[in-house]
Order: C-alpha cells, then structure tokens, then sequence
C-alpha cells in the first residue's frame, strides 16, 4: 500500500520520458503466493533525449529477484532498486537495450484488487491507473506505448484458461502438470491496459462479422455453471459492435475479444486491449436474479468498456490529467448507444437524475474540481462523476454547439488525426473547431472551470409590441483553489409555446445568438428579446438539459404546470413536473420546521394521477415522473440546514397524500400493466414493470396495509418485481410480520448467491430512521458479509452512508462514527475502496449545526491515524479544508 507521500501532481510538470519501449516481453509463472514475473524490456534513447539521462522505472511494492541489461548484471553503483521504483544511471551510450527485469508477487496476498489479484481462486488483474507497477518496474504513464507479448504458465488443473491481450499466438505443456499460452497484442498500448486472467472458468462463445469482413471470435469467461447468465451480456456486445460501426464507423481489431467476470472489482469493469475484466455484477443476469436496471447496466457496462477499444485504446490519454479524454467521450457514447436502444427522453431523464445526484454535490463541495483537473494527489480519487459524467455532458455540448454534421465529422478528424497516440483534451476540442470552423475557446472553460454555472432568468411580455424579453444572467459560483471564474458558453435550448402546448412562432430575435432553437448564452448579462409574438409565450428552457446548469426561472407558476402537462420536449415535461413536486417538498419541509401541518396543491396532487392513466405516454416516462425526488434530491435543493428527518416527513406526507387522491386510478393503471406476458428485458416490458412497481408503492401508502404488497412478493416471477415488493415492505411497513416473512425468505432463497444478496444488504441499509445503525452493525457480521468484497461493501455500507439519510445522519452521530471505524478498516487494505466510501461525507457542511459538528468529528476521526493511504488522505484533507 502506498502510504501518503504528500507529493502533488501537476499538470506544467508533463515532460515525456527521455526513453522508450517500444517492445515489452512478459513472462508471468502463476502461483497464489509466489509468482514469477520476468520482464523484458526492449529500451530506446527517445531521439533528442540527453546521452546521460537515467532512467526511473516506477514500482509500487515490488521485491526485485534479479536484473540484467543486455545479459549482463550491470555493475554496482549504477542502479538502485527500491519496492517503488528502480534507477538506472550511466547507460549505454548505444541507442537501445534490453532490460531483464524479475520480481515475485503474492497474488493471494493482494487484497487491493490493483495489480495481479486473485479473485474466487481467479488470477486477474487491474493496472488502471497505477496498477502495472505492482507488477513489475516500468515506465508506468499512459503515453508509454508498447507492444506486448505475455506468455502465461500456470498450473493446469488450477488454471485451464490462460488469457490475455491480443490474439493467441501458442499453447502448450509443461512438466509437472503445468501449461501456458502465448498472447500477441499488435496494437501499442500503455500499460494501464495490461490484463491477465487465468483459472478455472466456465465460457460463453460467439462470434461477429465486422463490416469489413473480419471474424472475431467472442468469449465470455464467469464461473462454472453460470454461463446461461452471460447471454444478455453477449447479445449487448454484439450490438455494441454493430452500433460503434453504423454510427461512428468504427470497427473492431483484433480477431479475439474476450470478457470476464470476477467477483472482486473496484469499480464496474475494464476497457483492457482484447480482454475487458468486469464486476461479474455487469455481466451476470437472469430473471431469476436482476432486474431491469441491472440489465440496463449490463447493456451500458458492456457498451461503454467496447467502445474504449476506440476511444481510450486507439486513442489514449497523454497522462492522467486528460482522463476526462476517454471516460467523458465513452461515456457519451454509451449513452447514445443507450438512447438508441431504449428510449431517448427516458434514457436522457435518468441520466439527468443520475448528474443531479452524483456529480452536483460534488461540484458544489470541497471535492469540486474540473472535468480536466490541473493537479492531483492520488489520480484514484479523479474517477470521478466529474470526470465522467460531466466530461459526458461537455461532449453533447459540443454536438449542440458544432450541430450534429461537424460534431460527426470532428469525431471523424479526432480518429484520423491521433489514431495510436495520446492525446490531450486540447487536441479533442481541436478536431470539432477545424471541423466545423468555429471557435471553441470560450467553450472549452468547461473542462477548464469547476462549479456548476447558474442561470437566472425574469421574462417580460409586452403584448402591445408582440416582444417576450428573457432577461437571462450567469453565475459560476467559487470552488476549492478557483475563486474567480471566468464567463461560460451556455448552449441552452429552448421553446416558445402556446397554451396547447404547440410551438409558437416568432419573427427575430435579438441579444444572443439564437441559432437552431438554442440560445448561446457567452456574456454575463443578455436580454434576449423575440419579435412578432401574438401570445405571451410559455418558455421551455434548457430543453433535453442541453447544458449541465442550474436554473432560477422567475414565471407564472401556471406556466409550469402547463409545462408539467404538455410540453413537447418529454425531459421538460418532466422537468417542470420534478421542480414543482421539489418546490411543494421544500415549503413542506420548511413548514414541519416550523412546527405546522403542510398542505399540498390540489394540482399538482391530481396531476399525478392524470400521469398514471395517460396512455399516450410510454409506461417508463409514467414512472419515472410519479417517482418523487428522493430525500438526498431534496435535501441538496435545499442547500443548507439540512434536517434529513423534516425531510422524510415532508416526502411521506406527499406520497401519502398523492395516493389518497389517485387511489382508484392507480390501482387501474397497475392492473393494465400486469400482462402476464412471459419475461423479457426489453425497454418495454421493464417500463411496463416499472410502472406497476411505483403504483404498488402509492397502493401500499394509501391503504397503510402490507397485504397486496405482500401477495406481490410472493406472485413475483422475476427479480425485478421481487425486489420492488420487498422494498416496500421492508421501507414502509418495517418490523411488521409480513416484512421480517419476506426478508427471511429471499435469504433463504438466495443466500447461496452473493450479487442477490447484495440486494437483500442493500434493502436493509436503506430502511429509513435511526435504528438501521443497529442492522447495520448486525448485518456486517453476516456469513454473506465480507468487508473484503467491494460490492459487500457498497451494497450495505454505501447503501447506508449514501441512500439512508435518516439513518446515516442520525442526530446522535453514532452512525459516523460507525462509519469512520469501518472506512479506516477498509483502507488497511483497500485504499481505493475506502477512498471512495468516505466521499459519503463531502456535503457534511450543508447539514444543520448539531449534526454538521458530529460529522466533523468523524472526519477527524478520519484524520487521526498516521500511515492513512494516499488514497484516504487526499480525500479527508479537501472534505475538512
Ligand atoms: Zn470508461
């Protein structure tokens, strides 16, 4: 483990290496608790580079056994060999050699999960970001392109399969029961794509044409027995591959892409060359045994790790500053896939949900950063929904700005022009500004400034000269190191409607560039004025979320509730839906404060019920705009002073309320969806199941009674329904009979499976109120419990710390301090992992005084101890700063 060094990475400091290694030949001899590694290195002076240079391989705890340059060993005093890293002076005056590098891992021992790991009995590996330095001395850096060649030798009973980059070049036998196989990458790589597996696996086959004829064969490894739960993995890659072709042009390039699945991952899933590695929570599903966001997950996962091979692979990052080049870009890929399969407006409402809940806070906390950072402590803590999410919406703003043509054709010119380097964001922006003639310089301060930019907008109409006047302002608030901001370019798209609804037309408008139904907003202050008005228009803005802003839009509250109802774009439709609903929660919320009773208005009340029944909206849409905003949604709305428990009894007097009233069209509405049509994953039927799922939910809260809830429990015939049901009883009619019945029965049902029991952790972690401390604390010591397995731990310590705001910010402040003691457990040997859990606290200074002073302590409980990680300690130090 690295402990903190307090080193600083930034971004002027990027000077390329003065060698290369253009070849990298790895022998790999397996073995759980002693595994050699031979590293052959075939060095070169990079043209230019002093005759004198020396050479610092990195290494991150490494046991040097041996070292030879050019076959020899080379003479004392001219290296030096620590566990991180290992120098070289005085080299050979020649422009190249080779280096023999030996070290000996324990891959049992690795309980990190980066570098060479064993997971379930499966030799695996991570080395994004800084992994491949656990493994043997190298110039560790994105922009180090090599190519590689890995033979794998390994037990062959323990390890039938041996797998690695690139294509298969040989196999064989070995004495002693032992075989290996020779893998061939032709592609360059950095060496945060290097991946090993090997084990005894079960495998689903397939295969694929590419558009150009070339046949790759396609393997999905999982263990034994498990391979039918593969089949919606294979079936999203192979449409990811025909996608990546049909809308970008881009083709696959290997003859072999392999998948596998592994039950101890850090994070989702990995892009490595040829051999992507996933969470085996991304692969695995049935009907039995997911539901229908884990099948969307799936899709995505698969999606997003494929179209790496092009954006990330072909096309790499200079250094780990430009991340946002890959993930960003992939990301927005993968959500185009998405919308292509699914339903766009669907899609884009959950995407904005998911900005809203991950990347805002973040943004508007200690950790804010942009989505291209200018300096680091530890690079683990930059993957982030910054990063990626945002670094998403950067792209689509970039479509929005350049228009669809010149955004395809930049794509093109960015995959022309730097195919097999590594590249900057500079270089990206680049293609789109040569390919549509524009000038991005303003734009581009989205990846430089962090904060989320608002926008204030007041409208005037003067029906006598037929003008509307969008008075429209932004700010972009301070964050951490960047007090003073720069103006933004801020595409917002927008309508101008009548009162059915329909567009209404205008003649000219003055103030802003107003191109293609979008509003360039570059300048602090514009009063955008529209001509030829017969009607006051109702303004939909931000349309689709076109830009990752916030918004205070003074208007009738009539508009938006016209909105809420008809407007054409489904996003603000459900946009004005979701602000009303929050506004209605936060005068409740202020209300239970003050002590009264809060009332809601009839409207908006009878709205939802208007919603259930509207067939013309497809089912999915029907849920996601009855499915209020959650408690963590509103306390961020409400900024600061926040009270989780006002919250919760604003939010149940809502929902109790919308039930009451709607009770007779909601049992309708759910009755209608329930087909009986046999399972299918499809986009349809999961909105179908949604639906039916959020009216159980206003079903059980009108009736106060868990009968019909528990019918549907047991009736379920897949996950999906299964889950919902016991949700709603654990949450809403907790400790009562029929919930304790059906958390018994699905452990029993599936306690021999850990991805479903992380289900049953997570239900549990969830249930509202302060005494879900003492599950928690109870369900940590369960036999399916493992603090060593990231998904364990995200499914009831995560779950707790993030999605339980009544429980995790109990007054008493005994759940942080629960929560400290089990992070620093954690980084005693997952740093990444504890790093990641304690960002939970990045808004502890937004909660009301009383707690806000019991989640500082727990933070300096965080703080105390010497020898925290890099990892940990980046994040405690910015949250307290
Ligand atoms: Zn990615």
């Amino acid at each position: 483990m690295v402990v903190d060094s307090g080193r600083v990475y930034r971004i002027e400091d990027y000077r390329p290496s003065d060698y290369l290694i253009p070849r990298t030949r790895l022998t790999f001899r397996l073995d759980p608790d002693a595994t050699q590694v031979v590293a052959e290195l075939d060095v070169e002076r990079r043209h230019g580079a002093p005759l004198d240079a020396a050479l610092t391989l990195d290494g991150d705890g490494l046991e040097l056994v041996s070292l030879t340059l050019d076959g020899r060993k080379p003479a004392a005093g001219t290296y030096d060999a620590s566990p991180d890293r290992l120098l070289l002076k005085r080299l050979p005056v020649k422009d190249a050699f080779t280096l023999r590098i030996e070290t000996r891992l324990a891959p049992a021992a690795n309980a990190a999960l980066m570098g060479l790991y064993l997971s379930n009995g499966i030799y695996c590996t991570q080395c994004e970001a800084e992994g491949f330095r656990r493994i043997t001395y190298f110039l560790d850096r994105p922009d180090l392109l090599s190519v590689y060649t890995v033979r794998v030798e390994a037990d062959r009973a323990a390890a039938p399969v041996l797998l690695s980059n690139g294509n298969l070049a040989e196999t064989g036998d070995l004495d002693g029961g032992r075989h290996f196989a020779v893998w061939h990458d032709p592609h360059p790589k950095p060496s945060y794509l290097f991946a090993l597996v090997a084990g005894d696996l079960g495998r689903l086959g397939d295969s694929f044409t590419t558009a150009s004829g070339r046949e790759v064969e396609l393997g999905i490894y999982v263990e034994h027995g498990k391979e039918p739960r593969a089949a919606y993995a294979m079936d999203a890659l192979k449409r990811s591959m025909t996608w990546d072709e049909e809308v970008f042009g881009l083709e696959y390039d290997l003859d072999v892409f392999n998948i596998v699945a592994v039950p101890d991952f850090n994070m989702g899933a990995m892009e490595n060359k040829g051999l992507n590695i996933f969470n085996d929570k991304y692969v695995l599903a049935d009907a039995e045994t997911a539901t229908d966001a884990d099948y969307a997950n799936i899709e995505a996962i698969v999606a997003h790790e494929y179209f790496h091979n092009w954006t990330g692979n072909r096309i790499t990052c200079r250094d780990w500053f430009q991340l946002c080049l890959k993930e960003g870009l992939t990301v927005f890929r993968d959500r185009e896939f998405s919308a292509d399969q699914r339903s766009r407006a669907v899609e884009r409402i959950g995407d904005v949900r998911a900005l809203r809940a991950h990347q805002f806070p973040e943004d508007q906390g200690p950790l804010a950063h942009p989505v291209r950072p200018r300096r680091y402590r530890e690079i683990n803590n930059f993957y982030t929904a910054t990063v990626y999410e945002k670094g998403a919406e950067v792209v689509r703003m970039i479509r929005t700005v350049v228009g669809a043509d010149a955004f395809r054709d930049g794509m093109r010119l960015y995959v022309e022009r730097h195919d097999g380097q590594a590249v900057t964001i500079e270089e990206f922006v680049r293609a789109f500004e040569d390919a549509s003639g524009r000038d991005l310089a303003q734009f581009a301060l989205w990846y430089h400034q962090a904060g989320t930019p608002n926008i204030a907008i007041s409208e005037s109409f003067d029906a006598g000269a037929g003008t509307l006047t969008l008075d429209i302002e932004q700010t972009v608030p301070p964050t951490p190191s960047e007090t003073r901001k720069r103006l933004m370019h801020i595409p917002l798209a927008f309508g101008l409607l009548d009162e059915e609804g329909n567009p209404l037309a205008w003649q000219g408008a003055e103030g802003a560039a107003v191109e293609d139904g979008v509003i360039h907003v570059r300048k602090r202050r514009h009063h955008v004025r529209f001509h030829g008005l017969r009607q006051r228009p109702v303004v939909s803005i931000n349309r689709g979320f076109s830009a990752p802003v916030t918004i205070a839009h003074q208007r009738p509250p009539h508009d938006r509730l016209l909105l809420a109802r008809r407007d054409d774009d489904l996003f603000g439709r459900w946009e004005a839906l979701n602000t009303l609903v929050t506004e209605a929660l936060i005068g409740a919320f202020r209300t239970i404060l003050g002590g009264g009773e809060p009332e809601f208005a009839p409207e908006l009340v009878a709205l939802a019920g208007e919603i259930a029944s509207d067939a013309a909206l497809e089912p999915a849409y029907r849920a996601l705009a009855l499915t209020l905003p959650s408690e963590t949604d509103v306390a961020r709305e409400i900024g600061n002073q926040i009270d989780p428990d006002a919250i919760h009894a604003a939010r149940q007097k809502l929902i109790v309320e919308i039930a009451r009233t709607n009770v007779d069209a909601f049992a309708e509405a759910r009755a209608s969806m329930r087909d009986g049509r046999p399972f299918s994953p499809d986009a349809e039927n999961a909105g179908r199941r949604a639906l039916a799922n959020v009216l159980l939910d206003y079903l059980a809260a009108a009736s106060d009674a868990p009968q019909e809830t528990a019918s549907a429990y047991a009736d379920a015939t897949n996950m999906t329904d299964r889950f919902a049901a016991l949700g709603i009883l654990a949450h809403r009619f907790a400790g009562r009979p029929e919930s304790v019945d059906a958390l018994a029965d699905f452990e029993r049902r599936y306690g021999g499976d850990p991805l479903v029991m992380d289900k049953w952790f997570h239900i549990q972690a969830t249930v509202p109120g302060p005494q879900t401390l003492d599950t928690v604390r109870r369900l940590k010591q369960h036999a399916a419990f493992s603090l060593r397995n990231p998904n364990r731990v995200r499914s009831l310590i995560g779950a707790f710390a993030n999605a339980n705001q009544t429980g995790f910010h109990r007054r008493d402040g005994e759940s942080y301090r629960f929560f400290a003691e089990t992070v620093l457990a954690v980084d005693g040997f997952n740093p990444q992992v504890a790093a990641r859990l304690a960002t939970a606290l990045r808004s502890w200074r937004l909660l009301e005084p009383e707690r806000q002073a019991a989640a500082r302590s727990a933070l300096l409980m965080l703080a105390e101890p010497e020898g925290l990680s890099s990892d940990l300690r980046d994040i405690v130090d910015r949250t307290l700063a």
